[in-house]
């Protein structure tokens, strides 16, 4: 790869996932896009993984969305988002503000996401905007919130460095978040006694370097931990004076004591081993992503995981602590303007009455719902009863990609008016839209974003806008004007957004919570421009830090709670007829549902086509060969898939990536077999404990 000409270097970020590693831009001189990691962005130091490598070679306009179309009939904008605020002002007036929705992704920046929260809840006066980080990071929202007091992650990306042990759980860092791993490897080569232990019922990638694996059964999290909350004690290694800013201790351990370690399916042997490592080493992280959110008891695996760490008091200081990785680039931005349906801007309450008024005043809103709106699954829901009057969806595919999909594309099918912003027309979704409006995409549009672990940083404009794309703050505050909310909206750039929002945040700060940037509200556009990656809090007094150590929590009495929880199954039972436990979850190379990845050739050269691992007794037993097509059925739909066959995977398990979904592989769309179960506190989806049953795949 050449050298970008230096003189037109812009530093942005990846657009995949929550690691949020820094990229230099640049013309290749081939009328593309040269990309390089950013050796000063504190999150990859320079390093990339082979899908921010790629980040060149998806950015051709082949397929894109370049003018607004209304019923399939290129348009201009003014009557594209004249039809769009007439349709969303006629639903509200005739069946209430609840009969519209929005269906965000963690793909939005920061200024789009605000825009659109404010919209929707200052407003419009609904709390339906969801977001697709629901199915992301919702149950370590609910966790956090219920053992901080606030979703706060306690720790940074240095503690990885300077951590003695590290156990990832319900994560394969090695392919979802890769620049983390091959951080953490290339520290081990330095501090060779750096132990990792891998907590998932897979042998994943991430465990090939491991000095431990633990290949625990689906959904027993909770009970691992409790009986590691349990040892804790019987060691006699509760913390007792950090204790003293922790409610809920004595609760918590009778509920641990009372699980039943064999639901793990863990050999005595391997618990011990487990447990000695844990509780002998101060400095220990626990990381957790997909595997434990993506559970209907998501949001208890958390604060089990949270329960060991205030125990001990491992929490706060440098190289300890738990830490949740986000899926998206921006998922933790999202959560921080409010994207979510339960949540105010600013990690405000939108059930609190004086977080109300103070936002509301703020914006000088006519109305904040007093109640959470819609979270995802029952948004789709509520859309396929027919409640949802006008849906507006930017950026993201849930035709394919929520659980019982076939069910989602029906109900937006029968939806009365469908919106979607995009860069393509080509999603499932976007097909099914009776507006389209075209959105820029990465290397087009200018904003922030917030990684794993707090770090804001800015995406920054390299290509001009192609045909009539236009950002999607621009859209919405369009629409508000037209709506009616007139210079509430009238934003003129990003900066102005950010501006506001770093003030509100300072409301947020007065009220006692961690999130404040208030000390950015400030910037000028040239130093808005400028931003460089920066950790919140960000006020006068606060500086990026850790939180916690101090024994201050954001909870009414300002003590970390220890939440009692105990082991419950996977909601959906395995049976005679779906014998198997499904779990989903993704590739090294590819994202989503590859509306971007699938344009780089390298990338689909890694693992071409969907696929099913099933372990060897099992194939053998259903007369199963290697490569041939398996049929997968569920109570919820039905997909072909290539066998795999892997003893990598736990005999009665099975798994499949959920990217394949569009034309090309319409028979693969794994999420069209997940129930829409929940965790009934997050309202995330249960996506790795399916059940189903597999056969050789006969054409008809
Ligand atoms: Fe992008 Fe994540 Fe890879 Fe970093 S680790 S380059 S943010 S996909």
């Amino acid at each position: 790869m050449k050298a970008p000409n230096s003189t037109c270097a812009i530093r942005s970020t990846c657009p995949y996932c929550g690691v949020g590693c820094g990229v230099v831009l640049g013309p290749d001189g081939q009328g593309g896009l040269d990309v390089r990691g950013d050796k000063s962005h504190p999150a990859n130091f320079g390093r990339l993984c082979s899908k921010g490598t790629a980040l060149g070679e998806t950015v051709s306009l082949d397929g894109r969305l370049l003018a607004p179309r209304v019923h399939g009939e290129d348009t201009d904008w003014d009557s594209a988002l004249g039809l769009v605020a007439r349709k969303f002002s006629e639903a509200i007036a005739e069946h209430g503000p609840d009969s519209v929705a929005f269906y965000v992704s963690g793909q939005l920046l920061t200024e789009d996401y605000y825009v659109a929260n404010k919209l929707m809840k200052g407003f419009i006066g609904s709390a339906n905007i969801d977001t697709n980080s629901r199915l992301c990071m919702a149950s370590t929202v609910a966790g956090h919130k219920r053992a901080f007091g606030t979703d706060t992650v306690p720790g940074t990306y240095e503690d990885l460095d300077e951590a003695d042990l590290i156990v990832l759980t319900g994560s394969n860092l090695a392919w979802c978040h890769p620049v983390l791993y091959q951080r953490i490897l290339a520290n081990r080569k330095k501090r060779p006694e750096q132990k990792l232990v891998v907590i998932d019922p897979r042998r994943t990638a991430s465990c090939d370097l491991a000095d431990l694996h633990l290949p625990v059964k689906p959904g027993a999290d909770v009970a691992l931990f409790n009986g590691l909350l349990a040892e804790i004690e019987k060691r006699g290694l509760i913390d007792r004076e950090f204790a003293e800013h922790v409610t809920g201790l004595d609760e918590a351990i009778e509920a641990a004591k009372a699980d039943d370690l064999s639901v793990t399916g863990l050999s005595d042997d391997l618990l011990a081993e487990f447990y000695a490592l844990w509780c002998g080493t101060e400095k220990v992280v626990t990381i957790f992503s997909q595997g434990v959110n993506q559970s209907s008891s998501g949001t208890d695996k958390v604060n089990a995981i949270t329960n060991c760490h205030l125990a001990t008091g491992r929490i706060g200081r440098a190289g300890l602590g738990p830490f949740s990785v986000t899926g998206q680039p921006n998922a933790m931005g999202g959560r921080e303007v409010g994207g979510l349906a339960n949540m105010l801007a600013c990690h405000l309450d939108i059930e609190n009455g004086d977080h109300r008024k103070a936002v509301g005043d703020f914006w000088s809103a006519p109305v904040i719902p007093e109640q959470a709106g819609l979270k995802a699954v029952d948004m789709f829901r509520a859309v396929g009863e027919g409640k949802i009057k006008a849906l507006w969806i930017l950026h993201t595919n849930p035709a394919v990609s929520m659980p019982d999909a076939d069910k989602v594309r029906e109900a937006i099918a029968g939806c009365d008016f469908v919106v979607v912003s995009d860069i393509t027309e080509a999603t499932d979704t976007a097909r099914l839209a009776h507006v389209l409006l075209p959105a820029t995409g990465w290397g087009e549009k200018s904003g922030t974003v917030t990684n794993s672990d707090r770090i804001i940083s800015r995406q920054r404009a390299v290509l001009p806008a192609p045909g009539e794309a236009r950002p999607d703050w621009w859209q919405l505050a369009e629409v508000g004007r037209l709506m009616g909310y007139g210079g509430a909206f009238d934003y003129a750039s990003p900066a102005e957004i950010f501006r506001e929002y770093a003030a509100l945040s300072g409301i947020a700060g007065g009220f006692g919570k961690d999130f404040d940037i208030s000390g950015l509200k400030d910037l000028s556009d040239a130093e808005y421009d400028a931003l460089e990656p920066t950790r919140w809090p960000v006020s006068e007094g606060k500086q990026g830090g850790r939180f916690f150590a101090d024994g201050k929590f954001f909870t009414p009495d300002g003590k970390g709670r220890m939440w009692p929880v105990s082991w419950k199954p996977p909601a959906s039972k395995t049976e005679l007829r779906y014998p198997f436990r499904l779990n989903t979850g993704r590739v090294r190379d590819q994202w989503h549902t590859m509306t971007r990845t699938a344009r780089a050739p390298r990338l689909n050269a890694h693992l071409g086509e969907p696929f099913i691992e099933i372990h060897p007794d099992d194939a053998s037993a259903r007369g199963i060969g290697p490569t041939s097509l398996v049929e997968v059925t569920s109570p919820n739909g039905k997909a072909i898939l290539r066998a795999m066959i892997t003893d990598r995977i736990a005999p009665g398990e099975i798994f499949a990536p959920m990217h394949w979904t569009g034309e090309n592989a319409p028979a693969a769309r794994i999420d069209a077999l997940v129930a829409p179960v929940t965790d009934p506190v997050s309202g995330q989806p249960e996506s790795k404990a399916a059940v189903a049953q597999i056969k050789p795949f006969e054409a008809a």
